[in-house]
């Protein structure tokens, strides 16, 4: 995993997880709502990774109501919230929310939802963010703890209490956070979303944490599962491998900066801008409009030389423009095309950021010189 530098995207199974994948799998298969022995095994082990979900996050057990991810959390908050009517005000989010918010939000919202500002940095604009939020009754917020695209991490604290005061349910993505920031930092929220895949759980597991007052929470309906919440049968194997998982990132330290922060100056040393430079960020995350050459020559190039980065804006051709992020950020469409996100996994050493900064050196060598010209074919979207 060494070149590996797309972590933002998705994470290895980490081996804590894999264990307890195995063991789950092989031990406590039975459906957890069944009447027998077997499935009152599986019923109380479900019951302890709750528990244990809980304890990390300092919340109530009745409060972890498992997913099969973020994306499903999140518009489970957006229906759920639609279906609470338009009584409550308008709905709010950020300008740089994940596909799977800014979607149901249009999908779902009553009325026009209102996108706050943001700044060239890639933060809200804060400033605006109370003029906005000032004006109207408020039904919901959304704010994303940090941006998948930058790693900028947003004012989720102050936004959540001027939303507040405006009488909003306020929402949290927090699927990049685990593993890189303090779980203390996050805001008192009424939903919080996260995503196991993203900290070396399978993919296809996450949780939604449910404030206290939203005990009449609905998601997927059905079988009754998780206290009515989200129906479905729980995937027993899956949720101990990310409680594993979890439990794992957040008894170690948090990842530092300093390897990504060597990469950053050398690739200024060439003419590159970094995006979100001088604001607070994820440590292991890069978001760079580099030099000349479009991006999918970058990673195209170092591909070959075994380094996997992740683009940092729509699809590969050009043709679709600055992603959502990238426009409320003011770049334009070309520098939209030369911008990458390097982002590295928790274990990246220093001698791995070295290299990969190497790599880039030399594949600007390549490309000033036109040696070995290929270019990517496939349409690269941002995960
Ligand atoms: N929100 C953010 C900020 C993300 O980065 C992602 C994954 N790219 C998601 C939501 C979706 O998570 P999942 O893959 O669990 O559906």
């Amino acid at each position: 995993m060494q070149g590996y530098f797309d972590a933002n995207a998705t994470a290895p199974l980490a081996a804590v997880a894999r264990e307890a994948w195995l063991s789950a799998q092989e031990h406590l298969w039975a459906n957890p709502s069944g009447p027998t022995a077997v499935s009152a095994r599986a019923r109380n082990f479900l019951r302890e990774q709750r528990e244990a979900v809980a304890d990390v996050f300092a919340v109530d057990p009745e409060r972890v109501i498992f997913t099969s991810g973020a994306t499903e959390g999140n518009n489970a908050v957006c229906q759920w919230m639609a279906r609470l009517g338009a009584e409550g005000g308008c709905w709010v989010r950020s300008p740089f929310e994940h596909p799977s918010v800014a979607e149901p939000f249009a999908a779902f919202a009553p009325g026009e939802a209102v996108i706050l500002r943001g700044t060239s940095g890639g933060i809200v604009d804060l400033e605006e963010a109370a003029n906005a939020l000032r004006k109207r009754p408020v039904a919901l917020l959304s704010v994303l703890a940090a941006s998948n695209e930058t790693g900028v991490i947003q004012p989720t604290a102050q936004l959540a209490g001027l939303a507040r005061e405006r009488g909003a349910r306020i929402h949290c993505d927090a699927v990049q956070w685990i593993g890189r920031g303090a779980l203390d930092q996050l805001p008192d929220c009424d939903f919080l979303t996260v995503s196991g895949h993203k900290f070396g759980a399978p993919k296809g597991v996450g949780c939604l944490l449910l404030g206290p007052e939203m005990g009449g929470f609905t998601g997927a309906i059905g079988g009754g599962q998780e206290f009515g919440r989200r129906a479905g049968t729980e995937d027993l194997a899956g949720i101990a491998a990310m409680v594993a998982a979890l439990r794992a990132v957040v008894e170690a330290p948090l990842p530092s900066s300093g390897g990504r922060d060597l990469l950053a100056q050398r690739l200024k040393s060439f003419g590159a801008r970094i995006l979100g430079e001088g604001l607070p960020r994820l440590p292991q995350t890069l978001a760079v409009v580099l030099p000349r050459y479009d991006r999918t020559r970058w990673i195209a190039r170092l591909d070959r030389r075994g380094f996997s980065i992740g683009a940092g804006a729509a699809c590969s051709t050009g043709k679709e423009g600055p992603s959502p992020t990238l426009r409320a950020m003011g770049l334009s469409a070309d520098e939209a095309a030369r911008t990458v996100r390097v982002s590295g996994l928790r274990e990246a050493s220093h001698e791995d950021w070295s290299a990969l900064t190497e790599a880039f050196e030399a594949v600007l060598e390549d490309l000033d010189n036109d040696r070995g010209d290929e270019r990517l074919t496939t349409v690269i979207e941002i995960p």
